[in-house]
């Protein structure tokens, strides 16, 4: 289903994307080859042009309709988290309000003793100064981040699909969770609720609250019973009970949280 309407779109983008950012970044192959002890880091190179700015930022707005201003860029790999595609972070698709920026480090810094051997995924957030991001309806007002699913093969963490990139959106799982091209990968749906819970806690710190999360609805029922899904459950987090059968598809392979400025 989710390929159906959404492959054909997707691979424009790609094609769009790789395209627009190829040239003016690049250190050419060549140059590579000769002088690759100088050579540029064009994603290093973002993060560090915009790593010290300081100035607050504001979210106007909403998520589906709202501009962001002084936002911060996420750096694109973290002791424990790799954010999922370079092309999609050289588009500048990876800024979000310093609060959610903040909560987001904090919560995965907490997980390098939770969880120390695992690499979790981050997933597109909002453009530089917010507005629309195809093919998004939210992802706005730098308050939406989408985090991807982390998955079990055979039952063990595993981190094979965090660098497919932007084709990770299309990947489809069945109704289980289990993935759809080969059933020994499945979603781990206990590492989803951790992970929501530890992020609601770093989020109400750091002057948030999660407003939504959106997860394939027909997915709930597999991540309320697990350990961890069972005390999100009583947590108070809201999650979306009607979607549009797109948006449902779209959210198995990751999960999207909007948060809103609690103070
Ligand atoms: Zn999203």
């Amino acid at each position: 289903m989710k390929k159906a309407l959404f492959l054909a779109p997707a691979l424009v983008l790609i094609q769009a994307c790789s395209g627009q950012t190829d040239p003016p970044v690049k250190t050419p192959a060549s140059q590579q080859e000769t002088t690759s002890a100088q050579q540029t880091n064009p994603i290093q190179d973002l993060y560090n042009h915009y790593k010290d700015h300081k100035e607050a930022s504001i979210s106007s707005g909403t998520v589906s309709n709202g501009s962001l201003k002084n936002g911060r860029l996420f750096p694109f790999k973290g002791t424990n988290f790799i954010y999922f595609d370079s092309t999609s972070y050289l588009d500048k698709h990876a800024f979000v309000h310093q609060k959610v920026y903040e909560t987001v480090l904090k919560t995965y810094e907490r997980f390098e003793q939770i969880e120390p051997s695992f690499e979790f995924g981050l997933m597109e957030c909002s453009k530089e100064n917010g507005g629309k991001i195809w093919p998004h309806r939210t992802h706005q007002n730098g308050l939406s981040v989408d985090f991807m699913s982390p998955m079990l093969k055979n039952g063990v963490s595993t981190m094979d699909f965090n660098r497919l990139g932007l084709p990770h959106y299309l990947m489809d799982f069945n109704e289980n969770g289990v993935y759809t091209e080969d059933s020994s990968y499945a979603i781990d749906f206990n590492l989803i609720a951790h992970h929501l819970l530890v992020l609601n806690e770093e989020a109400k710190k750091h002057g948030l609250k999660i407003n939504k999360v959106i997860l394939k609805i027909a997915l709930k029922d597999e991540l309320f019973a697990t350990e961890y899904g069972q005390k999100l459950k009583t947590s108070g987090i809201y999650f979306a009970t009607q979607l549009s059968d797109l948006i449902d598809s779209l959210h198995d392979d990751h999960y999207h949280v909007d948060f809103t400025i609690a103070d």
